[in-house]
């Protein structure tokens, strides 16, 4: 049984299956990617604590709930979960952002990080990791591996789609933080890519192939 909250919305699977049509140019890739990235990050934010502040009506006031986004840091592992940070903006425009990146040392094997930047003062803010896909799962064990080095509030980790096999490797490693996701996948091929998936999300977006 998977352990990631899969969104099963109907706009999210409809939006979903126009991403995995190799026929879908950049453009709309791209259009479709903020759509989705938009409509997972309502159904992950659902617990968020609010606070309130005082709102006057036009009839009187009144203590309304509010959220504290700038407490909110959406972390991108690059370079694709570049493509979704657009998305989740649009919903949490005052969120800070960070950046993760890693690549893979092809002798070792071994995460390797370029580029590291998050805001300060992570002690008191709640992390929501973005990468479209949760293959085998390295990369993403890595980059939450460094980010809770800062010792964040709280972290979740949000994708597109996943294996099952990223999933497990993944909850392995970082129980504590929940996977979100569109799909839960059939399995990866042996080049690492998730079946059936939706070929390289990267190349897709950004139009590098
Ligand atoms: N990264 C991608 O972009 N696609 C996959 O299928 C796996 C990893």
């Amino acid at each position: 049984m998977s352990k990631a909250h899969v969104v099963d919305h109907p706009l999210v699977q409809h939006k979903l299956s126009i991403l995995r049509d190799k026929n879908t140019g950049t453009a709309q890739f791209r259009q479709v990617m903020d759509e989705i990235a938009m409509l997972l990050t309502y159904e992950v934010t659902r617990d968020m604590p609010l606070g309130t502040r005082k709102v006057d009506t036009p009839l009187q006031t009144i203590d309304a709930p509010v959220l504290d986004g700038k407490k909110i840091v959406v972390a991108s592992i690059l370079r694709a979960g570049n493509g979704f940070l657009n998305g989740v903006l649009n919903i949490i425009p005052s969120a800070r952002v960070g950046h993760v990146g890693l690549y893979r040392d092809p002798k070792t094997l071994i995460a390797v990080e370029y580029y590291f930047k998050m805001p300060d003062q992570m002690t008191d803010r709640d992390v929501l990791v973005v990468d479209p896909m949760l293959a085998t799962g390295h990369s993403a064990v890595a980059a939450v591996d460094r980010i809770k080095s800062t010792e964040p509030k709280s972290l979740k980790f949000l994708c597109l789609l996943a294996a099952p096999e990223g999933v497990a490797h993944f909850t392995e490693h970082h129980p504590d933080v929940p996977v979100w996701t569109a799909s839960v996948d059939e399995k990866l091929n042996e080049k690492g890519y998730i079946l059936p998936g939706l070929g390289d999300a990267g190349d897709r977006m950004f139009g590098t192939k």
